[in-house]
């Protein structure tokens, strides 16, 4: 692959890789999500994984679960060069080229057909998702006959026959079983070249609605067919022989899910008007517009490195375009908008890895994500409730109600310190942007209601004398279910901190919200202090001889294995050893200590965080692709230049470089988000502490400049990082100190 700042080129068609390219160029806007699959299709149905998402549309597929709707098709077309349907793996492909262009948001194709009668035709093929209008979708298609004058026809539509394929985590399906989740509603033809096609889902009763409009280049004629459970529309270009014809095709999508959703035909009809006017190529400047405004704020600049240019942008490009920034009803699935792999859940992968970015790029998206969980609080505390728990328990996966997601008990039950890592986001949130008008609000009453949840949730251990978690999963997927996780232990003692200071604060500067809470929570003050008794007795288990932090209760009783004998392997260790053996053995899936020494930075000291990374690096498969970013800013923090640059490469081309052979099954949102960590909080050593934002910068060797700007507390600020030093600007607001290698400055 080319190494170009800006765009992912595919130069050589590649069937056998089709998976891995409509993952990577898939395209979003934040309201939908559309894979890079082939307009006409493709031959093998296991090689291919068609997917057309919309943020926050969900069906049952099993009862109690709901997964994220394989929306009906628009992308499809089908192309005929006289009697030669268009199929890139039939005759001979010639100047192939496939853009995903990252700074515009546009997915490109061309190349020349030589079809297996002899005849060549040019093929262009471009798609947007609209960052302007994100109901909108355009498609153009242009098809030039190089050498012939044979008749030219398309056939596209909208495309309600349509389905999910059965997932199974572990191990995965490998057949095709559908679920099926759209009934189609009404089909309807406005004109030659408008239709719709309306469906709902089965059992959430969201209605779908998608209107398109074709424009056809070239002497033509159309014809709209309506299908029982779709929109056929087929041009032919007859008589325009030899010359260049095609279409562009909009598609606008609404759902019931919409803020004033009006299904008023005429309504949409006036819309796709408006819309049009100006034609495809004002869209597009609109579109990319859009985009420049994003990439303004988010963009990281890196000179001497131009694989991790690419890889940064790409991991920029995909975290930007899967947000519905304005929207708090929805959340981020681990697979962004791009797979139903997860069931398009949102689990700790939002909070811990993706979060940081929007906070310091976008803080209103920043605020949103933290809504969605305000919004889910009812849900957590019925959850808690299930458990027979006070206060509220988050779910490790969550769709569109907030209710646990997770069909597996070790996971949905036990990995509980999720409740925990919200209760931390809050936290720096409020530290990083200022805006406490949402602790009053809305994070206190979170803070309060996990900090009950923890209070329910600690056993006394009468033996140490002090406070234990019992049967948790860790971060540390590999661990089975273990006693006393320290990430947990020391997350929940933030979390019970986190509400003593909330309730502090309300008291002393709104003491008319603390009243309306404390009354319609039931508080009652003694609670603070069973927060502060169990907060200061929470039980930490340090080797004090090697002052190390060990895992969890039973983590050095399992023998260890020889990694080195694994060193090689494609797989993840899981798949060569199996699930009972990961689980009796001292190796690590991802982070865990390391994580928890990053986030809670600063309870630690140097000489520990050394002794641990020391100890568990070695132990760690990088099985989950949330652990390269984690062992990239702690080496970073550490001194070590050569093993963080070495788990930055691996982290930030990830997907790109499909690192661990699953980019077919989706990106990887908590590594993208992650790999900006490791950028910004790594190789930049951003860390906000008590409100005050510091960096300590160290650039990867080669690397000639890192720039990033930051949002921070109602300011933006740019830091130009190179080898003679920082420098920082002021863009926007007042000036304020901050910290660069421990040296106070004012900016
Ligand atoms: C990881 C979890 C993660 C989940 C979703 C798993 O492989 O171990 O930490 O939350 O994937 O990305």
């Amino acid at each position: 692959m080319e190494y170009l700042p800006w765009k992912v080129i595919e130069n050589n068609y590649e069937p056998e890789r089709n998976l891995y390219y409509e993952t990577n160029f898939t395209l979003a806007n934040g309201y939908m999500g559309l894979r890079g699959c082939l307009e006409e299709g493709f031959n093998n149905q296991l090689g291919s994984y068609p997917g057309n998402y919309i943020a926050g549309v969900f069906d049952h597929f099993d009862g109690d679960y709901v997964e994220l709707v394989n929306c009906p098709d628009f992308i499809g077309v089908h192309i005929w060069i006289g009697s030669c349907k268009l199929n890139m793996t039939q005759g001979i492909l010639k100047n192939y080229r496939r853009t995903l262009d990252m700074r515009e948001g546009t997915l490109t194709r061309e190349f020349v057909w030589e079809d297996p009668q002899g005849n060549n035709t040019h093929f262009y093929f471009q798609r947007f998702l609209s960052m302007h209008n994100v109901h909108l979708s355009c498609i153009r298609v242009r098809i030039t006959p190089l050498d012939h004058m044979l008749p030219i026809m398309a056939e596209t539509g909208l495309d309600g026959d349509i389905f999910n394929r059965r997932q199974r985590d572990y191990p995965p399906i490998k057949t095709i079983i559908p679920n099926y989740h759209l009934d189609v509603v009404n089909t309807e033809k406005f004109s030659e070249t408008k239709a719709s096609l309306e469906t709902i889902t089965k059992t959430t009763g969201v209605s779908l609605v998608q209107y398109l409009q074709l424009e056809p280049v070239g002497k033509h004629k159309v014809r709209t067919e309506l299908e029982k459970n779709s929109v056929r529309q087929t041009i032919t270009f007859d008589d325009e022989m030899g010359k260049e014809v095609g279409f562009d095709k909009y598609v606008l999508t609404h759902s019931s899910r919409d803020k004033d959703f009006d299904m008023h035909e005429a309504l949409v009809v006036k819309e796709m008007t408006e819309v049009l006017e100006g034609g495809y190529d004002r869209l597009c400047l609109e579109h990319k517009a859009a985009w420049e405004r994003f990439w303004d704020l988010a963009d990281i600049r890196i000179s001497g490195d131009d694989a991790s240019q690419q890889g940064i942008r790409f991991n920029i490009f995909n975290l930007i375009q899967a947000n519905a920034y304005w929207d708090s009803s929805v959340n981020l699935p681990a697979k962004l908008l791009s797979h139903t792999r997860y069931k398009g859940n949102a689990f700790w992968d939002t909070e811990m890895f993706m979060f940081p970015f929007y906070l310091f790029t976008n803080p209103e998206a920043a605020r949103n994500l933290l809504m969605y969980r305000y919004h889910m609080l009812p849900a957590a505390r019925r959850n808690a409730q299930k458990h027979h728990l006070k206060g509220a328990m988050y779910p490790w996966m969550s769709a569109d109600d907030g209710s646990e997601q997770c069909d597996s008990w070790e996971y949905g039950e036990c990995e509980i310190h999720i409740t925990a890592d919200i209760a931390y986001v809050i936290d720096q949130y409020v530290q990083t942007t200022g805006d406490k008008g949402f602790l009053a609000n809305q994070g206190a009453e979170i803070l309060i209601e996990t900090a009950r949840f923890w209070v329910g949730r600690v056993a006394w251990d009468e033996r140490r004398g002090k406070y234990t978690i019992l049967t948790v999963k860790g971060p540390d997927e590999y661990c089975s279910i273990a006693n006393n996780n320290m990430y947990t232990n020391y997350m929940a003692q933030r979390n019970l901190e986190l509400a003593i200071e909330a309730v502090e604060y309300l008291q002393n500067e709104c003491p008319k919200k603390f009243e309306e809470l404390k009354c319609r929570l039931d508080f009652e003050y003694a609670e603070l202090d069973s927060w502060k008794e169990i907060g200061n007795n929470i039980y930490h288990n340090w080797d004090e001889e090697r002052n190390l932090l060990i895992q969890d209760d039973a983590f050095m009783d399992y023998p260890e294995i020889d990694m080195e004998r694994y060193a090689d392997r494609k797989l993840p260790l899981l798949e060569i050893i199996g699930y009972e053996s990961v689980m009796r053995h001292r190796i690590l899936r991802q982070a865990d200590v390391l994580l928890l020494m990053y986030l809670l930075n600063n309870r630690f000291t140097k000489e520990q965080k050394q002794i641990a990374y020391d100890f568990y690096e070695p132990l760690t498969t990088h099985d989950s692709s949330l652990s390269y970013n984690t062992h990239c800013i702690m080496a970073a923090e550490l001194g070590m230049k050569e093993k963080a640059v070495d788990y930055f490469m691996k982290s930030c081309r990830l997907d790109l470089d499909d690192e661990q052979d699953t980019a077919c099954s989706g990106l990887h949102g908590a590594s993208l988000g992650g790999t900006w960590q490791a950028i910004v909080n790594g190789f930049g050593g951003v860390r906000v502490i008590d409100y005050e934002l510091h960096l300590k910068p160290m650039l990867p060797p080669g690397w000639k400049e890192l720039a990033f700007k930051l949002s921070f507390r109602g300011r933006v600020i740019e830091f130009v990082i190179t080898e003679k030093g920082t420098k920082a600007a002021l863009l926007k607001g007042n000036g304020l100190c901050i910290y660069i290698d421990d040296k106070k400055i004012r900016i």
